[in-house]
């Protein structure tokens, strides 16, 4: 990809709407686009990166054995009549009428639909546990849409959703996502850590927030320090391994503010391990029972009998997390912004000083992009007339985290090459890929 033919418009100065990072971030190198108040249009920069985050989200989803579907945008109201939640939820559900005068609503999220997909299929526990997920757009009418796309009021969400016999079987479920949920985050290059959310006046109810640490976060946290430290490299899926992992994260006080209690915070933190910060949610997990199969009759046949099955829900905030990535990595010392290279918008940016009736340095930049294409290093080459320092600038703004750059005294093989604040070396471009692929592979 060449830089004069990408649609990455770069404003002058970060623009005086935005209050926090990312939000001036996003505008400022053209990730995204306002369309009204807490709606968006996503450009090619910014849904790169989003993609590239929804696409880890899935492959973690896939590996715990959850089957992905789609469901639409659009939903009736008859199925959250059902559950009783047409009334409950209030204005921040977007209603809408048909021609036929029909309610309709542009979904918040998901777990009538789901259920009615299931009940209607689903006849035996033997076909359990189901355990499903979709990625898509959700509306909420929120009263005070802010921080860009961190909290708006169209976006971009994984929900899942468990259905099980009984409670024993939801728990082991809710304990998958668990785990998936920690290597996803692992993934992203973020420590989110798992807080107990509330439980709600129902005895069985089971509930986490995954929560990164930002001065800038919406959700006040209170937690115990040593949390940050627990081992959360296990892949085992037994039910044994599961139990174990969770129950190493519960060890420690770690809640939101709705959960807080201050006697109890004091009583069992030693206060050298008090922390009490801030941070954005990225994600939640919910074990709630038969809260929505039992209004909307979602019944198994177990020898003869009708059992209502045991639901949880669980979502990841796919388009709040490229924000939450930008909020989490910005480095305010630098004033450098280093995508993790995992979701970075481009891996590598080739910046060939170009000079005018001299295409040399323009030809071997095309040669070294189709090279490091083939190692599946995602480049772009700056073939703009500006000068070098002008072009650094730019994919310093952008995050790019490495870049090869081809000026004036660029001998035979060698390249000054160098991660975004790092220092310059000299390297082919075998040693350059190699570099890049290591960091991949991390
Ligand atoms: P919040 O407390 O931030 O309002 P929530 O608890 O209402 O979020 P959930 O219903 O748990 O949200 O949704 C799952 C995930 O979707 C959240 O963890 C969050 O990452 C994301 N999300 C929720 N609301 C928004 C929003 N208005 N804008 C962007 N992302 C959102
Ligand atoms: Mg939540």
């Amino acid at each position: 990809m060449y830089f004069s033919k990408s649609f990455v418009p770069i404003l002058k100065n970060n623009p005086t709407e935005a209050k926090i990072k990312s939000h001036q971030l996003m505008l400022r190198v053209g990730m995204i686009k306002q369309s009204s108040a807490g709606i968006y249009s996503w450009l090619p920069l910014g849904f790169k990166v989003m993609k590239k985050i929804e696409q880890i989200v899935r492959e973690e989803q896939d590996r715990i054995g959850v089957q992905e579907i789609l469901m639409p945008t659009i939903q009736s109201s008859e199925i959250w009549k059902e559950s009783g939640r047409y009334d409950d939820y209030g204005e921040e559900m977007l209603r809408i009428k048909d021609r036929q005068n029909r309610e309709m609503l542009y979904g918040p999220t998901n777990e009538e639909l789901v259920t009615e997909i299931f009940r209607s299929s689903i006849k035996s526990y033997k076909s359990l546990p189901q355990l499903l997920y979709h990625i898509q757009w959700k509306f909420r009418d929120e009263l005070r849409p802010r921080f860009g796309i961190m909290r708006c009021r169209e976006f971009y969400m994984k929900d899942a959703y468990s259905f099980d016999l009984n409670d024993e079987e939801a728990l082991f479920s809710y304990n998958k996502f668990f785990l998936s949920y920690l290597r996803t985050f692992k993934r992203l290059n973020l420590s989110a850590i798992p807080m107990a959310a509330d439980t709600g006046p129902i005895g069985g109810n089971l509930s986490h927030e995954f929560i990164i640490l930002a001065d800038t976060g919406e959700s006040k946290i209170y937690t115990d320090k040593r949390i940050f430290d627990v081992n959360n490299s296990s892949t085992l899926l037994d039910k044994k391994s599961l139990a174990d992992l969770r129950q190493q994260y519960e060890k420690f006080y770690s809640v939101t503010d709705e959960k807080f209690d201050q006697n109890e915070f004091e009583k069992v933190v030693p206060e050298e391990f008090r922390v009490n910060t801030k941070g954005i949610e990225v994600g939640h997990i919910f074990y709630f029972g038969d809260k929505y199969s039992k209004p909307m009759n979602a019944t198994v046949d177990f020898n003869g009998k009708k059992e209502f099955v045991k639901m949880g829900s669980y979502g990841i905030g796919v388009s709040r997390l490229v924000g939450a990535i930008i909020e989490a990595k910005y480095n305010d010392k630098d004033e450098i912004m280093k995508w993790p290279i995992s979701v970075a918008p481009y891996q590598c940016a080739i910046i060939p000083m170009i000079k005018k009736n001299d295409t040399s340095n323009l030809e071997k930049s095309n040669k070294i992009l189709e090279y490091l294409k083939s190692k599946n290093i995602d480049t772009i080459i700056d073939d703009t007339e500006e000068n070098i320092s002008a072009k650094i600038r730019k994919f310093n703004l952008i995050g790019v985290p490495y870049q090869l750059i081809l000026g004036n005294k660029t001998d035979g093989d060698l390249f000054e090459f160098k991660e975004i604040n790092g220092e310059t070396q000299k390297l082919n471009i075998e040693e350059v890929a190699s570099q890049i692929l290591k960091a991949k592979s991390n």
